[in-house]
């Protein structure tokens, strides 16, 4: 039986304490000899031997690209939790590189003595299975809340996720008897035998007992590699590539393991030996007709969602599955859980295309388009559609110097955009938190630290490289299909895939970062001084406001954060001074800093939100008594635990109405609350409505039709609408704020 697993091949070298640095030598040998795998065995009661973990560490540290694994892990004197965080430790620190192959002890006399319990064969099979499930179950750092397990050898209450492995290290497992076999067939990746423990016919056993196993929980047998620690079959290269390949070709042998400590014989495996049996297999298995084991798992297969084709998915095109190792990750985003039916991860504009194409094949299913994954609008994640995921367009590259022109890939995140920049002394005005991707955020608008000096973050946008509904890429700027880049800045959702944006920057020193927090009695009042405050003050200050419901007897506190653009301490303290005399100040933070900073304090790491955001949001040119007192009212029921007023004017309202598809430039403030229920915060929202005008869609997560018309004035709404039939008439992109496209006669009276 041959499952078709690519040829592997390693070492198994003895961790001996007597010459400690003799096992890192010959695995340095290993690598060196092209081999794909170095092995330890794991007898920790044995004063003779390094400490396997310890040696595999060492040994990650001093090489570079060769796989580590014990053979086998003593699992009864390793305490499986443990074990979970040292194997994911390993796997990270070496790159990926570990393979954890596990066994079900023996040396009960030894085991005992290190204080280990004495367990009969069954119950350490038992023991071996809990182990099993436990260790991967601390993998999935993607689930919520602890792990607890009530088994009858591993009991956990509680134990916390993490960290995730580098990649999906495979579990091997050392097996010969029935118990063993059937578990590596259930549960294992791979079987982990010694030959010179075998008798003749024991591997087809062996194999049998594995395949029936497998069977019987629904598995593909080739999804379980058969490994085999052997020892030197034949002096001869040639001869020992034939008795391996045969071992390949009749016994399903992928990864073959020289036991030895003989650094010319490693050499002479992996130079001589290994290139051989691989063509000796490889010739054979044309002229049989093997294929090749399968890449998917069947329960992953099984993860599949229905009416997507998986295996049309264009070749080269980075696919992630429900099923997949990663999938845990990139299923969720910053504010939304999700459950996609496939994400694909384009690394350049073509695949964008590829992957656009692939979506249209498939118009029943949503697609979502995500770069940052920090959407409120917007559904960068759906469920049982496709995500076209932009990660790994992240690129953020000086163009040109003098102009201070920059161009930055979707998939970038602010906190990365501001570090480049600000080694080159410049800054771009994106939002208040770092961890926003430059994909969303760049179509939508922008408001950010300093929007008040700076505009918004569309206004810096020179050109724009877009992928169009029909897959064409093309470039769009001032000049170039300005009608698209028009719609780009506001409304970028709608038109295409921005592959790349082309921004000219600012210069900017080191500015005052102000967090202050206010004891407050009248909100109403509050909110309209700060208003006040804010419109009176140069562009160099921009300040947002942020607050919550009330606290059962505790007072309202607001804060204040944002930045004031001067590295001089006196003007910083003269433009907060006027907030200071609002309300009690009971917090207050203000640091000469530089925007990067600023932008710095985001994590960038896997998103795993769950449920879905509820957010309105509103535009308003002044903070007046009656929005303060209506907003006041809002926050007072309880429905809006989360409130903001950012500051827009300034260089905002610079830009004309009609220059860019966002269109509220007349708007001082941009106003969002977020509660936990839609109806309560709707219901609420009604209070403040009457007094806002417009709304930026970012912050907006309703889909009620009538959001299109808050957050696209009548004009710009007929425009977007005749962009969007000349660019996405079948309406491909429609997650986010989606307009209709403009009927045929519509589109020929524009
Ligand atoms: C914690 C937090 C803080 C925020 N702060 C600010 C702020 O200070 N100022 C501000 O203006 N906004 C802010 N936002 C809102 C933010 O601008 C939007 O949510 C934005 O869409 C996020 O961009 P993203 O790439 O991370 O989102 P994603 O979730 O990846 O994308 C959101 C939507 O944008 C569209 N999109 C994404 N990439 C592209 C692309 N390359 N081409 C075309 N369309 C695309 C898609 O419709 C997608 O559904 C904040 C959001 C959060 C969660």
């Amino acid at each position: 039986m041959d499952y078709g697993h690519a040829l592997e091949f390693g070492a198994f070298i003895t961790p001996a304490a007597a010459t400690p640095e003799a096992p890192v030598l010959l695995s340095q040998v290993a690598e060196a000899s092209g081999l794909d795998l170095v092995t330890f065995q794991d007898h920790p009661y044995q004063p003779a031997f390094l400490d396997t973990w310890t040696l595999m560490s060492f040994v990650a540290a001093r090489t570079d690209s060769i796989r580590i694994a014990p053979n086998v892990l003593n699992v009864p004197l390793r305490p499986p939790a443990v074990v979970a965080r040292a194997a994911a430790s390993i796997d990270l620190l070496s790159g990926g590189r570990f393979d954890l192959a596990l066994g079900a002890g023996g040396f009960w006399d030894a085991i005992e003595a290190m204080g280990g319990t004495r367990l009969t064969p069954g119950q350490a099979v038992t023991a071996l299975e809990e182990a099993i499930d436990l260790i991967r179950e601390l993998w999935r750092t993607d689930a919520r809340g602890g792990v607890f397990t009530d088994g009858r050898y591993h009991r956990v209450h509680g134990a916390k996720r993490g960290p995730r492995p580098a990649h999906d290290i495979p579990i091997h497992i050392g097996a010969y008897k029935p118990r063993m076999l059937s578990l590596t067939g259930r549960k294992g990746d791979g079987w982990l035998p010694s030959l010179g423990y075998m008798q003749p016919g024991d591997l087809a056993k062996g194999n049998a007992a594995i395949d029936e196993a497998a069977e019987s929980v629904g598995r593909d047998p080739r999804e379980i590699r058969r490994l085999l620690n052997v020892g030197r079959l034949a002096a001869d290269p040639q001869e020992f590539a034939e008795r391996l390949a045969q071992l390949a070709l009749e016994d399903g042998i992928g990864t073959f393991i020289l036991a030895g400590d003989d650094p010319n014989l490693l050499q002479r495996f992996g130079e001589e030996v290994a290139p051989a049996v691989r063509e000796l297999v490889a010739s054979e298995r044309g002229t049989r007709g093997v294929s090749a084991a399968p890449v998917r798992s069947s329960a992953a297969l099984a993860a599949r969602r229905d009416g997507i084709a998986y295996d049309d998915v264009p070749a080269g095109l980075r696919a992630i599955e429900p099923g997949d190792f990663d999938y845990g990750d990139v299923r969720a985003t910053y504010m939304r859980g999700g459950a996609p039916g496939l994400v694909l991860q384009p690394a350049s504009a073509e695949q964008v295309a590829a992957a656009i194409g692939f979506a249209r094949g498939h118009p029943e299913l949503p697609l979502s388009v995500r770069s940052g994954g920090h959407g409120i609008s917007g559904r960068s994640t759906n469920d049982g559609g496709i995500v076209i995921d932009l990660r790994r367009l992240d690129e953020i590259e000086v163009l040109d110097v003098d102009r201070r022109l920059v161009r930055i890939g979707p998939g970038a995140r602010w906190a990365q955009v501001a570090a480049v920049l600000g080694e080159h002394g410049w800054a771009l005005t994106s939002g208040d938190y770092g961890g926003v991707g430059v994909g969303g955020l760049a179509t939508a608008g922008g408001i950010g630290l300093l929007a008040r000096e700076q505009g918004l973050t569309i206004d810096h946008l020179r050109a724009a490289e877009v992928v169009l509904a029909d897959g064409s890429l093309v470039r769009t700027d001032a000049e170039t299909h300005p009608d698209l880049f028009w719609a780009v800045r506001g409304a970028g959702a709608n038109v295409g895939i921005v592959t790349t944006f082309e921004f000219e920057v600012d210069e900017i020193g080191q500015v005052g970062y102000a967090q202050l927090a206010f004891q407050v009695d009248d909100v109403a009042a509050f909110l309209e001084g700060y208003g006040r405050i804010v419109e009176a003050s140069p562009r160099d200050l921009t300040m947002f406001l942020m607050t919550g419901g009330p606290r059962p007897g505790q007072p309202q506190v607001v804060q204040l954060y944002g930045v004031v653009d001067s590295d001089d301490p006196d003007t910083i303290i003269a433009r907060l001074q006027p907030f200071a005399e609002l309300a009690p100040l009971v917090q207050q933070s203000v640091q000469l800093t530089t925007y990067a900073q600023i932008m710095g304090n985001a994590d960038l790491g896997p998103q795993h939100g769950a449920g879905e955001p509820h957010s309105r949001s509103g535009l308003i040119e002044h903070v007046t008594p009656a929005f303060a007192a209506a907003a006041a009212r809002m926050l007072q029921s309880g429905a809006v635990p989360f409130f903001q007023l950012r500051a827009v004017g300034g260089a905002v309202a610079d830009v004309a109405e009609d220059a860019t598809a966002y269109a509220h430039r007349s708007a001082s403030f941009s106003v969002t609350a977020l509660g936990s229920h839609p109806d309560r915060l709707d219901a609420q929202w009604r209070e403040v409505a009457p007094h806002v005008d417009g709304s930026y869609l970012s912050f907006d997560s309703s889909q009620r039709p009538e959001r299109i018309a808050e957050a696209f004035p009548p004009a710009t709404l007929a425009r977007l609408r005749v962009v969007k039939a000349a660019y996405d008439p079948t309406s491909v992109f429609r997650d986010n704020f989606a307009v209709e496209p403009a009927a045929p006669a519509e589109v020929d009276a524009a």
